[in-house]
This record gives structure tokens, C-alpha cells and sequence, in this order.
């Protein structure tokens, strides 16, 4: 994600996080792993498992969003099926879920916000399925052991999510609609395991009225119409987090062709100025993935894209899978580039490494923000060096950066302490180890998740040398690091 060229002045609001969620999450992991340890009684007798103890946890065990996620099940695919008419706001959806229980389920939970269910089904038997704020509780009539698929059909008028980044979710607009935002966001449209600890490969068949567009993440797969209306079909093979899935509807100028023997996919709302900034920008998608595949590895997904959105309400950039969404404001200047560097950044920092924690955020976007200032000296703008000295003479060190807390994890202190804290890695190891560092990161943890100490672990075995005193200072530390002398 990236906000607007100086956004950092602004706080963001607070998270909503909840202590006894992290207690209620671990209490029951914990009474599962007791009973399964303990399941003869002294006698001898087998001792019934209570069925309370295969409920699946209502949280993935995140500690800066306890009840972000799921426990209990890892989900494989989902297969999407919308209607949405954008006259009446009404959404109509089916989506079946592939996954596997990783504990005997008796019941478990989605994430979904508030539409109405009309169908449940687990492993073709009806099954129940209750709101509970923004959990969606399902209980199948059988006990679930291994794989298993879901079926849920829902219907009605899709709500926004107030998010620490503002204003995301399902967001109704003049021409259509856009769902979209960090770190929930899927939730408002699709029921779903919503935490990049448990990424999945999607089908998404959107149907809108014949001549709107319905664009979608990965490989675009056609449309069909019938009937005055029309089916956008979009296939994301590679493992994706929930809130990098993204749809745009509404009227778009649409560019589409091949890059690098791969499908490339660029949209511009038709309101904004043909041939202005939003265009050029989009049209150098191609060209500023290979800079960055220069740098960072190959390109990791299997098509290319980007789709610039007119709502104002979206004042920022987001690196939903293979097509970022750009909100309008990025589009004022003559030159947007940067931020499309940004967000392609992310394909390899965040979408196919993606974060095995909120906390973690920095290793997407402080390497996201670096790439910015590697795209500004490859265009002959400004060295990295300048940028690096000037953002560290007027850095706030208060907030560590590989610990931000829930409510920064869109400050500065993750975004450029996080870059300053990337290029000091280079100053530090060598232009040779640290390139060789970022390149073998995006290939051994491609379609992976990961953490920090991941990332430091990599950083030391390329390197050969000990940088725990280093990424203490630079991540962790609340007072100015001294900058290594290359
Ligand atoms: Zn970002």
C-alpha cells in the first residue's frame, strides 16, 4: 500500500485489538492439544473429546489482530461467483471453498461481514451457518477430518470496512463499485479465511451489466454475455493472501496485449482525462517490472497489470495480486511511475513473500518504499544515496520498525525507517550480498510466508556474517543507528 507523496504527518486512527482475543486464541490451542494428549482416563477408559475442543479457533493467532483468520483449516482455492447491479447495490454471490482441516472440526469459522446467507453446505450435506459480527460459524453435519469444500450462497447490499488505511471493503461508486483495502477487505464481499498466513489460488467470475467492466486479479479469461448482462472470468493460480484480491466495476478504458509472453492488463476510468498521467502511467507497467526484476528476481506471477480508479475515497495505491489499484490522487503530476514502482514492488515483497504476521509489514513495504528510490535513480531522478541521507537526518526513531504496534503499521516508521533500514543492510554487507540477499529471498520464500527473523536468518547465512547487532539497531532499537561505513 502506498498514501499519497507526504503521508506520514497523519496518524493513523487506531486499531480496534483486543487482548482477550490473543488469550481466547492460544487458551484454545491449548485445550486441544491437552485433550489429544490426554484421552484415557486413569482407569483406563477412553475419555470422550468434547466436541467444544474442534471448534475452530475464531482468530489465525495474529497478536496485532486476534481475530483476523481462522484456526483449524488451511483453504486451498475459492471459486467465486458474483452478480452485482450497481443501479440497486445488490450483490449476489456463491463462492465454494477448497480446504483441508489441519484438526477434527466440529464447527469453524469465516470471516464475512453481515450479508445475508441463503445456503450452506459442507461436503455436499446442508450444513448451519450463523452471523456473529464479523464471523461467519459454520457446523457441518459431520465431523470434518482432512479435505473438505464449502458451498455458501449469500445475497444482499455489500458494506465498506473502515480499516486503519481508511476507506476499503465494498465501497459503492458512481459508476459501478470497488472492493479493496489493507489489511481486511475480502470479508465485505466473500466469506474467507481473511489472513495472509493462509493464501489460496481463486477463480472469480464477475457478472455486471453488458458494458460495465468487471476486472479482477491474475490471468484474465474472457467475458460472456447474455441476456443484457456480462461475465468477467478471472483465474489467480498463484497462491494469493485474501486482502490482495481486489474487483473494479464500473466504466474503464481497458488496454490489453502480452508482456514477456504473458498476459498484461491495464483499466483507466473513462472519466479521467484520456492520454492524461492515469494512462501513462498504466502503460509503463511492463517497463517497470523489468527494473525490477533487474533487481529483485524474476517476475512472480503469470500476468501483468494495474487499474487506475476515479473514487476519491481511495487515497491510496494497493498491490492487489498481478493488478494493483492506483486511486486518483496518485495521477495529479506529470510523472506516477514511482508509485507504480511501489506497488510492482510488492508483487515480490508482500504478494508472493507475503507477511506470516501483521507485525512483519515492513518487509513489504520497506522494501516497496526502497524500490521507489531505486526507480528514481534508474530514471536519472535522484541517487539512492540523497534520498537515504535525507530521510535519515530527518527520521523519527520513536517507533521500531519490525514492532510498530497495530496502529503504525502504516507509519513512517515502517515505510522509510523501514527503506533507511534496507539500504543500511547495503552499505553494511555490499552491493554483491545485498542483491544476491533480496534475489534469493523472492525464490526460496516465493509463494511462502514469512517473518523477520526469516529474512535476518537469510541475511546472515548469504552474507557469512553476524548481523543480529545490526537489525537490533536499525528495526528494533528507538534511538538514531549509526550508518555504516561501506
Ligand atoms: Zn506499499
Amino acid at each position: 500500500m502506498r498514501r499519497g507523496r507526504f503521508p506520514f504527518g497523519r496518524r493513523p486512527r487506531s486499531a480496534t485489538v483486543s487482548p482477550v482475543g490473543v488469550r481466547k486464541s492460544v487458551a484454545a490451542l491449548t485445550a486441544v492439544g491437552l485433550l489429544a494428549s490426554a484421552c484415557t482416563s486413569p482407569v483406563g477408559l477412553p475419555i470422550p473429546v468434547p466436541d467444544s475442543a474442534k471448534y475452530g479457533a475464531d482468530g489465525i493467532g495474529d497478536p496485532y489482530f486476534p481475530r483476523y483468520g481462522n484456526g483449524g483449516y488451511d483453504v486451498s482455492h475459492y471459486d467465486l461467483k458474483m452478480r452485482y447491479a450497481p443501479d440497486t447495490d445488490q450483490l449476489a454471490g456463491q463462492v465454494v471453498i477448497t480446504a483441508t482441516a489441519t484438526t477434527p472440526l466440529r464447527r469453524f469459522n469465516l470471516d464475512f461481514t453481515g450479508l445475508p446467507i441463503s445456503r450452506a453446505v459442507v461436503n455436499g450435506s446442508p450444513a448451519q451457518a450463523r452471523q456473529e459480527g464479523a464471523e461467519l460459524v459454520v457446523t457441518p453435519a459431520n465431523e470434518l477430518t482432512g479435505a473438505f469444500t464449502v458451498e455458501i450462497d449469500y445475497a444482499g447490499v455489500p458494506k465498506p470496512i473502515n480499516s486503519i488505511l481508511g476507506d476499503g471493503g465494498w465501497l459503492h461508486t458512481d459508476d459501478g463499485a470497488i472492493a479493496l483495502g489493507q489489511p481486511e477487505s475480502a470479508s465485505s464481499w466473500f466469506p474467507v479465511n481473511d489472513h495472509p498466513l493462509d493464501k489460496a489460488t481463486y477463480d472469480l467470475a464477475i457478472t455486471v451489466p453488458e458494458g460495465k467492466a468487471a476486472l479482477s486479479n491474475g490471468v484474465p479469461e474472457g467475458s460472456t454475455t447474455a441476456d443484457g448482462w456480462t461475465t468477467w472470468s478471472w483465474a489467480e493460480r498463484t497462491p494469493m493472501a485474501p486482502y490482495l484480491t481486489t474487483v473494479v466495476i464500473g466504466d474503464y478504458r481497458i488496454t490489453s496485449g502480452s508482456h514477456k509472453n504473458l498476459p498484461i492488463l491495464t483499466a483507466v476510468a473513462a472519466s479521467m482525462p484520456e492520454g492524461g498521467p492515469a494512462d501513462a502511467a498504466m502503460a509503463r507497467t511492463g517497463e517497470v517490472a523489468d527494473f525490477l526484476e533487474t533487481q529483485f528476481g524474476p517476475y512472480p506471477f503469470q500476468s501483468y497489470g494495474g487499474i487506475a480508479v476515479a473514487d476519491t475515497r481511495i487515497g491510496y495505491a494497493l498491490e492487489t495480486q498481478s493488478r494493483p489499484v492506483y486511486g486518483p490522487s496518485f495521477f495529479r503530476g506529470a510523472d506516477s511511475t514511482w508509485v507504480v514502482a511501489h506497488e510492482l514492488a510488492h508483487q515480490w515483497f508482500g504478494d508472493s513473500v507475503s507477511i506470516g504476521g501483521w507485525q512483519h509489514i515492513w518487509l513489504n513495504e520497506g522494501f516497496a518504499t526502497y524500490a521507489e528510490w531505486l526507480w528514481e535513480e534508474h530514471t536519472g531522478n535522484r541517487p539512492v544515496q540523497s534520498q537515504f541521507d535525507e530521510v535519515y537526518r530527518t527520521m523519527d526513531w520513536s517507533i521500531p520498525t519490525g514492532d510498530p504496534g497495530p496502529a503504525n503499521i502504516f507509519s513512517g516508521a515502517v515505510y522509510r525507517r523501514g527503506s533507511l533500514a534496507v539500504h543500511a543492510l547495503r552499505l553494511e554487507v555490499g552491493d554483491d550480498a545485498f542483491f544476491t540477499i533480496l534475489k534469493t529471498w523472492t525464490a526460496e520464500r516465493r509463494n511462502n510466508t514469512a517473518v523477520t527473523a526469516d529474512f535476518i536468518a537469510l541475511a546472515e547465512r548469504v552474507s557469512g556474517r553476524s548481523l543480529r547487532p545490526f537489525f537490533d539497531a536499525w528495526l528494533f532499537r528507538t534511538t538514531q543507528p549509526p550508518v555504516p561505513n561501506p
